[in-house]
């Protein structure tokens, strides 16, 4: 059985469309049903362009790959405490983080991700460069998990909040959706939430780079979401960006300095509307876009580091049919 490409909005969506149409239309249409088959898939073949794209769209730079690794290990030790809500060990936890940056860095240089590109990692440095990773860059990396991870195992989030035998734990990097205006869904997927026995959520977004207004703006969509879905007055809701490697954290909402602004969750939403609206005019299932209706940036920076550079350099960035693009990824 085939699956229905439905349109739905989240944030990393958005970001790829305002980056660049054409990585919005690799990413979220060539590359549909591009995944390798499974024992139980009907599918008669896949696609070649579309499993050139869906390997494309896995490449992470070793930024993204050190905050996956964080992402990852702080995930999988929270879920095995769930129940048990037995306290995190800091070594356990920093070791695991380590083992996984070591196998990921094996993976992409050996190339396993050919057969599962989802499954391994494959760095756009191993990918693309010319030379391997040097020792100092990837000492810097471990650094970078180790320091990430014991900020976050000791700070008052999860020494203090987390494993309090009066909070109730709402959800761990969990895929969910709320109707935005009963018109378009929305994805979200919020790191940790959690619920005090007050009543009062708490959602937390992790960060391994730098401070930004985006991830304030995205901590308020989730206010939404907890708002709309778990039906939690908005006035119960405090959101929390935890930048690890810097050890810095904000809270925003109940019986903090800055509350919750009402103004600013009006905003979120009517953003929100606006480029659900500017996605969905481009949107079909069956047959899915045409790439030409799909804008090339105009700002050929970014192409440097973009991993689907290979099929546009190949296209000469010329608006190509999905046939046409085919043949210049040699599909
Ligand atoms: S290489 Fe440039 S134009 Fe092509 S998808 Fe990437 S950012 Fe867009």
């Amino acid at each position: 059985m085939r699956l229905i490409n439905e349109f739905s909005w989240s944030f990393s969506r958005a970001n790829t469309f305002t980056e660049c149409q054409k990585k919005y239309w690799y990413t979220y249409y060539g590359s549909w049903e591009g995944w390798p088959k499974t024992p139980r898939d009907e599918r008669p073949s896949i696609d070649p362009l579309a499993a050139k794209l869906y390997m494309l769209k896995q490449i992470q730079h070793l930024p993204m790959f050190i905050g996956s690794c964080v992402h990852t290990t702080i995930e999988e030790f929270l879920k095995k405490s769930r129940h048990t809500k037995k306290a995190i060990s800091p070594e356990l936890l920093i070791e695991a983080g380590e083992k996984l940056f070591d196998k990921g860095l094996v993976d992409s240089k050996k190339g396993v991700w050919k057969a599962a590109p989802k499954k391994h990692a494959n760095l756009f440095e191993h990918y693309y460069g010319s030379t391997d990773i040097s020792e100092e860059a990837i000492t810097a990396a471990k650094a970078k998990i180790t320091t990430s991870l014991s900020n976050w195992v000791s700070s008052p989030i999860v020494q203090q909040l987390a494993f309090s035998p009066n909070s109730e734990w709402l959800s761990i990097e969990e895929l969910n959706s709320f109707q935005l205006q009963g018109r378009f869904k929305i994805i979200v997927v919020i790191d940790f939430a959690l619920k005090w026995k007050s009543g009062v959520a708490c959602l937390f977004d992790w960060k391994t780079g730098g401070e930004s207004d985006k991830t304030l703006t995205q901590l308020y969509c989730y206010a939404l979401f907890a708002n709309r879905t778990w039906g939690i007055p908005l006035d119960r809701i405090v959101i929390s960006p935890f930048y690890l490697f810097q050890n810095s954290y904000s809270k925003i909402g109940f019986q903090q300095e800055e509350p919750l602004s009402v103004e600013k969750l009006e905003q979120v939403e009517a953003e929100m509307l606006k480029s659900c609206e500017e996605m969905a005019v481009l949107h079909s299932t069956d047959p899915c876009p045409d790439p030409r209706l799909f804008a090339y940036t105009k700002d050929r920076g970014k192409c440097e580091r973009c991993p689907f550079k290979e099929v546009c350099i190949g296209a000469e960035y010329q608006d190509l049919s999905r046939q046409e693009l085919a043949l210049v990824g040699k599909c």
